[in-house]
């Protein structure tokens, strides 16, 4: 039996899958480690389930040294909380959860533009204080979804997804960016460059992976270039975003509004940003739903059974 750390409660089902083989220790608080924590775990388990927050760094591979980890299985397919080449120099693979997430996360992709554009937010906080006098014809009027211009950037599994419930939902016209040319079964136009995408969109939704090559990807330029009716939506990662530019942007009306579910510095989300009305602000929601959840404690969990039973992991990044 090997030693398995699970850095957070998980659902059963993902214990369970672990425990029936492994000798299984489940971290019992659902905030980030410590360097502590993320350095003693390196040096006692075979293998660890971590996810967003569990900031591996390079420091941390160096200052563990005496490593007994040979795996890191994420929890979730965005990894940059890793640094993943620290992490083979020291003999520790590192997997990720791709795909069983995506569904889930493009749905929240148009809960936000939804929500954005149709000023769900605000009409909720009327309806909550009690301040909701009646219907009339020019209350809330927001922006119209059906048939306008939707822009992706990076079209991967997650970007395609957002962009099929745009075309095939929503009769949207699909632009988009991406680091390669794409192959598409559906409608949709590849762009040069981002601000002659960000230029002719209505939605301007971000699908990139965080952390060092997309980080800022996303800047002033990019939102001056922006329709001032224009919404920006981020699902993907806080640090593709420079947040003080988004902040600028929509301070200088530049753009019309934003649906954030990821922030710079997460959990801290500017006062500016909940002080604004037309800025949809969820708590990091893309794949919380109880199904998806479970999907990718299952795929973690099934990256550390083969990784210990002598085998290649099923999702290496
Ligand atoms: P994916 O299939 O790998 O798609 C990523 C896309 O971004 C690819 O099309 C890729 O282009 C493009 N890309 C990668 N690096 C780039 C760069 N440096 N510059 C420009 N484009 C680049 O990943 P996915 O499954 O769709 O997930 C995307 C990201 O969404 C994840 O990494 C994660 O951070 C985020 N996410 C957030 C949530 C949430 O809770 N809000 C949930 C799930 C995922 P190529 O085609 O050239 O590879």
């Amino acid at each position: 039996m090997k030693k398995v750390l699970v850095t957070r409660p998980m659902p059963d089902a993902v214990i369970g899958a672990l425990s029936a083989a492994h000798k299984v220790a489940v971290r019992d608080d659902t905030g980030p480690m410590s360097r502590v924590e993320m350095i003693a775990a390196l040096q006692r388990f075979d293998a660890i389930l971590p996810t967003i927050g569990d900031a591996f760094s390079a420091e941390i591979f160096a200052a563990a040294s005496e490593i007994r980890a040979g795996l890191l299985a994420n929890f979730g397919v965005g990894y940059n909380h890793i640094d993943v080449t620290a992490a083979r120099a020291h003999g520790v693979e590192v997997t990720n959860t791709p795909g069983v997430l995506t569904d889930a996360t493009a749905d929240l992709a148009l809960t936000l533009i939804l929500a954005t554009a149709r000023r769900a937010g605000e009409g909720e906080r009327l309806v909550r204080a009690g301040r909701w006098h009646g219907w009339h014809p020019t209350q809330l009027l927001g922006q119209q979804v059906t048939g306008t211009r939707l822009g992706i950037v990076g079209m991967g599994r997650i970007g395609q997804a957002i962009a099929r419930r745009g075309h095939y939902g929503f009769g949207m016209e699909v632009a988009y960016t991406n680091r390669s040319p794409k192959a598409l079964d559906f409608p949709a136009r590849q762009i040069e460059t981002l601000t002659a995408l960000a230029a002719e969109v209505d939605f301007l939704v971000v699908a990139v992976p965080g952390g060092a090559a997309t980080h800022h990807l996303i800047g002033a330029e990019v939102f001056a270039a922006m329709k001032p009716t224009g919404i920006f939506v981020n699902i993907a990662r806080g640090d593709v975003v420079d947040e003080a530019a988004l902040i600028a942007a929509l301070k200088a009306g530049e753009i019309a509004g934003a649906g954030l579910d990821v922030y710079e510095n997460e959990p801290e989300v500017p006062e500016a940003l909940r002080l604004m009305e037309n800025v949809t602000l969820l708590p990091h929601l893309g794949s919380a739903t109880l199904e998806t959840r479970a999907a990718m404690g299952l795929l973690a969990a099934d990256n550390i059974l083969s990784f210990l039973a002598g085998e290649a992991p099923i999702s290496p990044v």
